[in-house]
Formats: C-alpha cells, sequence, structure tokens
C-alpha cells in the first residue's frame, strides 16, 4: 500500500473514531442526567418483558404503550437537557462506507479522492486540474499541427490505459513555449493520480538544484533528496535544456536518472529543437531520452524540429 493511501486510511479512521467519540460522550452526559438514566433503565427493563411476553404468546400491548411513553419521555428530558436526537446520530463524512473507505469490498469514491488530494500535494506544479482525455477539444491546435496533436493525445489515453505496463518508458515532447507540451502530460499525470499513481513534476531547475542538493549532502541525507524522483510511477522532466549545465552534477545525476528509471515513466518537455538538446547534453544522455524502442517523440506547434 502507497504511502499515500495508508494516510488517507488513517484519516477517515480518525474521522469514524472522533465521531463516535462525540458520540458517545454525549451518551455518557445524558446517562449521568438522574432522570434520564432511570428513564433509559425502565426502558431496557420493559424491552425485557416485552421480549418475555411475545415468546410466551402472551398480550404485550400494556407494555408496549408504556414503552413508547417511555421512550417518548426520554426524547422530552433530553430536550430539556439540550440535546437534539440528531445530535446522538452518527455523522459520517460519507454515508456510503461510513468512513470505512469501502463499499462493496471496492474502493470507495471519498478514499480515492483522499489519496488523489495526497498525491496532487506532492506532485509539484501542474498547469491544468484537467484529467478527462476522453474529451479533448482540439480548437487550440495550429491547423497544420492538428495530427500531431492528435497523435500525442491519442498516445497519452493509451498511456493511461496501460499504465504502469507501457512500452513506452520516455515520453519527450517538443516544441515552442506555449504550444501545450506541459499542459498535455498535466491531464495524463492527473488522470494517473486519480488512479492513485503518484506523479512527481519539476521544471528543469527545479531538477538542477535538487541535483546539486543531493551532490552536496551528507551520505546520511542522500536518500532522502534521491527517492521522490525514483519512487514516483511518472515523473516529468519540464523545460528540459533551459537549465545551465553544473559540472560534475546536472549531466551526471540526469543519467543516473533515466537509468534508475529504466522500467518506470518519465516524461519530459523541451523548448530547445532536438539538435539543440543534443549539443547540450552528452550522447548518452540524449541516445536514452530519445530511444527508438523506449521513447515516444512529439512535435508540437512546429514544422522545422527534426530528429535524426
Ligand atoms: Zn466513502
Amino acid at each position: 500500500m502507497s504511502k499515500f493511501k495508508q494516510e488517507a486510511h488513517l484519516e477517515l479512521a480518525s474521522r469514524r473514531f472522533k465521531e463516535r467519540d462525540r458520540v458517545e460522550k454525549l451518551q455518557d452526559k445524558l446517562l449521568s442526567d438522574e432522570v434520564y438514566h432511570s428513564l433509559n433503565s425502565k426502558r431496557i427493563d420493559l424491552r425485557a418483558d416485552i421480549a418475555r411476553l411475545v415468546s410466551q404468546n402472551q398480550d404485550a400491548s400494556a407494555q408496549n404503550a408504556e414503552y413508547s411513553q417511555t421512550v417518548v419521555a426520554m426524547e422530552k428530558r433530553m430536550e430539556e437537557l439540550g440535546i437534539s436526537k440528531e445530535e446522538l446520530t452518527i455523522n459520517y463524512s460519507c454515508p456510503l462506507c461510513k468512513d470505512t473507505g469501502f463499499v462493496d469490498g471496492k474502493e470507495c469514491n471519498c478514499l480515492k479522492q483522499l489519496v488523489y488530494a495526497r498525491l496532487r500535494a506532492h506532485c509539484g506544479a501542474l498547469p491544468t486540474t484537467e484529467s478527462d482525455l476522453d474529451n479533448i477539444s482540439f480548437d487550440f491546435c495550429p491547423p497544420e499541427n492538428i495530427d500531431n496533436y492528435k497523435q500525442f493525445y491519442k498516445f497519452l489515453k493509451l498511456m493511461s490505459e496501460k499504465f504502469p505496463d507501457n512500452t513506452g518508458k520516455i515520453v519527450g515532447v517538443f516544441g515552442a513555449v506555449g504550444v501545450g507540451k506541459t499542459y498535455g502530460l498535466s491531464i495524463l499525470a492527473n488522470n494517473l493520480m486519480k488512479k492513485g499513481f503518484s506523479v512527481f513534476c519539476l521544471n528543469s531547475a527545479e531538477m538542477n538544484s535538487l541535483f546539486l542538493k543531493y551532490h552536496l549532502a551528507r551520505e546520511a541525507d542522500k536518500a532522502d533528496i534521491w527517492e521522490p524522483l525514483i519512487d514516483c510511477d511518472m515523473l516529468i522532466l519540464d523545460d528540459l535544456g533551459a537549465e545551465p549545465i553544473i559540472n560534475n552534477v546536472t549531466e551526471n545525476y540526469l543519467l543516473c536518472l533515466l537509468n534508475e528509471r529504466e522500467n518506470k515513466t518519465t516524461c519530459f518537455t523541451s523548448n530547445l529543437n532536438a539538435d539543440a538538446l543534443r549539443n547540450k547534453y552528452n550522447d548518452r544522455i540524449f541516445s536514452r531520452m530519445t530511444h527508438k524502442k523506449r521513447s515516444r517523440i512529439f512535435i508540437l506547434g512546429g514544422k522545422d524540429i527534426r530528429i535524426n
């Protein structure tokens, strides 16, 4: 179970216990009242009498009538004490699963939403909360490039359906500023997080500073810095190539990262064209990012970006 799901279960359990605790305290308060207490004892005795009489096929109508009167008297006393019936009812935040997180053995939507909120909070900045890959409007696409966009979104939908079992473990999206590269990947990210997968998105400047932090960290602290990059089901490196190359840091750790995420999905966007990106990094990095079998590359909004 992911740590976010564990947290979500704990959250639900805490809601459940808090609410039960509240009602129990109120019941204790009621029973500490002498009048209410004796009415309640009377009610319990009457219930036992009625059960006995019914089992002996005897008339219990008098006891039934007294029982009803006692209940009314109890309600009146409750009112006098300033406690309403509603207050004594357990209010679950999710009536469907009664805050257990499960309905008919299946995870309840409230649990999924709690997991999603946690995943979203740890994901990094995404430009949209949209998660629907089925109803993409292509109105914003330049008409001469619409086929690329359609291919791109078709691929994202397939990714979502097959995730995490995807053949394209690296997805690269090239194109100028504002053509919707990060937007598309973000829709996929939100879509996957709604299914409980973890996504971590950082831009290349953040990536660089994380690498540097890792490089300079004490040995004992390194894992905490590195693990979020490796553990997430999908990693988005946004605006790759815009960061300055730090000697012994940027390229070394980027290569490590790509290697260690060999069996996971890593996406990147770049405003540079492929040639410029190839010149920016050493060949090993570029060839991993654009590997024939493992990578899928998309070019949005531009005509002149070529990959050889
Ligand atoms: Zn629920």
